[in-house]
């Protein structure tokens, strides 16, 4: 519970200076003149007197107990006074002090004792390196802000403090109200996990919002947000990519891995919905915090003007949202009350000189339609417009309404006014119909997760054991990469097929094991030292006999040779030939902060070139893993084109899962990769034809 810093009973201010021009005095002023209920106490060594309030020389000296300690002091005598605070009983602390990991060295080691002292104490700690917190539910603000915001339903954390005094600033001239605005700083103790859950709990916050620079927990901010998303809407920028390692990079995998790829797969497995600009957080903030849920996908315009219209329109449909088709009712009904000329049709254009009572006829009959889930009411300002009636009726019609509207109006010089009754009416108004597309996008989204049947994490029977003991074998040799023909065994133990195979280490003995597979069959270099096979032509396919596989084999051994005077040579794989179908990569690359990446995509030599790859974090869920391999741009491919029948997907998706269970089972394994793995016609299953596992060096 955070309710020792958001709602706290008393507060002391440690570091209130007379002085005006200091950050404590600034947040003592801030705390008193906005309005907060609570006992306030100012703390300063010297002081007799601040802001008219009796000073004491430490928090120790006040009578009364203490709830929130907000901590404005040079950084090297911080970890005094939060041991005095802990001694007093203090529950919250908010350090604004700067000085700590941030500046690194000796600021790092001072950021852990302090975060050791918050714990021992049983503290929670919003900062060190912060501007502070503001609630306006409870009417508090401890922070140096300039700026009280409105109170209002965006709840919003920000990494950085430059970007909360920015948008305060933004947000007074806009008139966008907050519930509550948090400053992180280092995040010491509270962080973006903390708030989401804090936050989740309370509907005063209709929707939450979040700057983040990165998560310091990857697993926990997922299993959190996954909660939160199901009742409140979450809308995060993440700026800036962390590196992901210097381990070398040798796989398919993770070629294409990477930690924007994480991050997305992150924020799309919680529900998160992402904006990409500072600007389409708060676009989509609006629409979820001023209107109801969008419950579908239809949408119905009304405009005063035809090019904005398709302008709209076109947005729609690009963003996979649909233009709602109208009832004959509706359309009858606007066939009466509109002039002739104009068009009754979805978008309903109410031509230019409509004043406010036509956009009432269209509004209405607009949101009395079952077949339409939101309105998007589009404005331009023209001879005989009325832009405030027309807001009023916008506001009018839409109040206690299950649907929501949105509003374009474009225009600026003739619509203050009226921009700000929108506003003030709780109608998200955007200065071009595209945004309001993109916000209705994303709200259509968020419905679509709060809709979705609760996924459940699968597992299979496997055996764990054998592969604990391999595993545990190739470390003894002092290997972290596992051969193909360990990785089958890996593979087999978890449940996957694989094709019939064994080891030649000479010529006759290849021409025996593959008249014991029977013909045709593959041959392929088994050489812990070649990663890609084909690429030196260690690969052949279609052996038909045994001459042909003698001969292979030298050829083979020969090629091998000439690529790597010394490299280890096992010998020759002979592998039972697979009959065609689609080929996939299935890999995974371990993410630093969020886990194993799963990537599903197109197999084939083309996979770096085309990129088409969806990623998804394991654990999985069976959904998870349907939507994956519905993610790729060529699904269509697995569906079969052209009279091909279609591939067995679900095979595809229980792959997948097995993956899953392995990773999350061995958190060793670092990299892995399936290419190709081959998937068959629906109802035949798939095969792993080429697998590599690296494991975890030291
Ligand atoms: P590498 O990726 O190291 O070059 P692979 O084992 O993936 O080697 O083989 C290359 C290609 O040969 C595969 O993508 C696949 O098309 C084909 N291939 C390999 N093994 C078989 C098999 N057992 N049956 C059918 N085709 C195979
Ligand atoms: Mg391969």
């Amino acid at each position: 519970m955070l309710e020792a810093i958001f709602a706290p009973k008393s507060i002391a201010v440690i570091g209130a200076s007379p002085d005006p021009t200091r950050l404590g005095h600034r947040v003592l002023k801030n705390i008193i003149d906005n309005g907060y209920q609570g006992a306030v106490f100012a703390v300063h060594p010297k002081a007799q007197a601040v802001l008219n309030r009796p000073t004491y020389s430490s928090i120790l000296n006040i009578p009364e107990p203490v709830d929130l300690a907000v901590i404005v002091i040079p950084p090297q005598a911080v970890l005094a006074v939060v041991e005095e605070c802990g001694k007093k009983g203090v529950k919250g602390l908010v350090v604004i002090t700067a000085g700590f990991k941030e500046v690194g060295g000796a600021g790092k080691e001072l950021e852990r004792q302090l975060i050791a002292l918050v714990a021992h104490y049983n503290m929670r700690m919003v900062g060190p390196n912060c501007l502070g917190i503001i609630d306006t539910t409870t009417h508090l603000n401890a922070s140096f802000a300039a700026l009280m915001p409105d109170p209002g339903q965006i709840a919003f954390m920000s990494q950085s403090g430059a970007i909360c005094t920015a948008i305060l600033d933004w947000s007074k001239s806009a008139e966008i109200g907050f519930s509550r605005f948090v400053s992180l700083g280092n995040k010491g103790d509270v962080d973006e996990v903390a708030l989401l859950e804090e936050w989740g709990k309370d509907p005063e916050n209709r929707v939450i919002l979040a700057y983040l620079e990165g998560i310091n927990d990857g697993p926990a901010f997922i299993r959190t947000a996954r909660q939160v998303t199901k009742d409140t809407p979450v809308i995060a920028i993440k700026s800036g990519t962390t590196a992901a390692g210097t381990r070398a990079i040798s796989s398919h995998t993770g070629s294409l891995a990477g930690s924007e790829r994480a991050y997305e797969a992150a924020f799309n497995q919680s529900g998160i919905i992402r904006a990409q600009s500072m600007q389409e957080l708060f676009d989509f903030a609006l629409a979820f915090a001023y209107q109801p849920p969008l419950q579908g996908r239809r949408i119905a315009i009304v405009t005063n003007a035809g090019g904005p219209g398709i302008i709209a329109t076109d947005a729609i449909e690009r963003s996979g949202l649909t233009m709602a088709e109208f009832t004959a009712h509706t359309i009858a009904y606007l066939q009466e009350a509109l002039p002739p000329t104009a068009n009754v049709l979805n978008p309903i254009d109410v031509i230019g000189d409509a004043a406010s009572d036509r956009y009432r006829v269209a509004l209405k009959a607009a949101l009395a339609d079952p077949n339409v889930d939101a309105v998007l009411v589009l404005f331009t300002p023209q001879a005989g417009s009325e832009p405030e009636e027309t807001a009023n009726v916008i506001a009018e019609l839409s109040a206690d309404q299950l649907k929501p509207v949105l509003a374009s109006y474009m225009g600026a010089v003739s619509l203050g006014p009226a921009l700000t009754l929108l506003n003030k009416q709780r109608i998200p108004s955007y200065p071009f119909p595209e945004r309001a597309v993109e916000a209705l996008h994303a709200m259509a989204n968020h419905y679509k997760r709060t809709q979705r049947i609760k996924g459940e994490y699968t597992t299979f029977e496997v055996d764990r054991d054998r592969v604990h003991h391999l595993f545990h074998e190739v470390r003894k040799a002092g290997r972290v990469e596992l051969g193909e023909i360990e990785a089958r065994e890996v593979m087999e133990a978890y449940g996957m097929r694989l094709p019939q195979s064994r080891l030649a280490r000479s010529p006759d003995e290849a021409a025996a094991i593959a008249a014991e597979i029977g013909f045709p069959v593959v041959m392929k270099i088994s050489s812990p030292d070649i990663l890609h096979k084909s690429d030196i032509g260690g690969v052949k396919v279609g052996i038909a006999d045994s001459t042909t596989a003698r001969d292979t084999y030298e050829l083979i051994e020969y090629r091998a040779r000439k690529y790597s005077r010394d490299a280890t040579i096992w010998g020759v794989l002979v592998q039972e030939q697979i009959r065609k179908g689609r080929e996939v990569l299935v890999g995974v690359n371990r993410d630093p902060q969020f886990g194993p990446l799963v990537v599903f995509g197109l197999g084939g030599i083309y996979v770096e070139v085309l990129k088409d790859v969806a990623f998804r974090l394991a654990p999985l869920t069976r959904q998870e893993a349907a939507e994956q391999v519905r993610a790729i741009r060529t699904y269509a491919l697995l569906k079969g084109v052209r009279g091909e029948p279609p591939a067995d997907v679900a095979a595809a998706e229980e792959i997948l899962l097995r993956v899953s269970q392995l990773v999350v089972d061995f958190p060793e394994i670092v990299e892995m990769d399936m290419n190709p793995l081959v998937v068959h016609n629906r109802g035949e299953g798939a095969t792993v034809v080429d697998a590599r596992i690296i494991l975890q060096g030291g």
